[in-house]
């Protein structure tokens, strides 16, 4: 569904989430387009920062709002909560399914793309599960940190 947003411009993308919402039967409000707006430009973002991103436009919003606009749109799938260790939960808006990538130095969230094709027929049939969800976070340490 977001798959072209990286070739859209600003208003094109805007005007998207505008239509996503609608379908969804969110509300439309600045302050929801807002908290979209900076997950997407950010590609993955902890509730700290997406806070304090917003509260430059709003200056009155509370973080119990932004909370509740994000259980909202995580819940009609638009966006998805990556779960990371021992690190507070990044916000992403969905896209393809993909795994991730933590850097342990820096905390930098990067989409890797992983074939669990493979991996998961041979899991099935080691220990007979049936898997649901395959998103899976790898941590280490990044290249930038690397050279540091
Ligand atoms: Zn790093
Ligand atoms: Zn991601």
């Amino acid at each position: 569904m977001f798959d072209n947003f990286t070739k859209l411009g600003y208003n094109s993308c805007m005007n998207s989430f505008t239509q996503i919402l609608r379908q969804h039967n969110l509300k439309v409000t600045p302050q929801r387009l807002a908290i979209v707006e900076v997950i997407h430009n950010y590609g993955h973002i902890n509730i700290d920062k997406l806070y304090e991103e917003i509260k430059i436009k709003f200056e009155t919003i509370s973080l119990a709002t932004i909370y509740k606009n994000i259980s909202a749109m995580t819940k009609n799938t638009i966006l998805y909560e990556v779960k990371l260790p021992n690190e507070k939960s990044v916000y992403e808006t969905v896209k393809d399914n993909h795994s991730h990538f933590l850097c342990k130095k820096c905390a930098e969230v990067t989409d890797i793309d992983i074939n669990m094709e493979k991996n998961i027929k041979s899991i099935t049939q080691k220990y007979d599960f049936s898997i649901e969800q395959t998103d899976l976070v790898l941590s280490g340490i990044c290249d930038k940190c690397k050279d540091k």
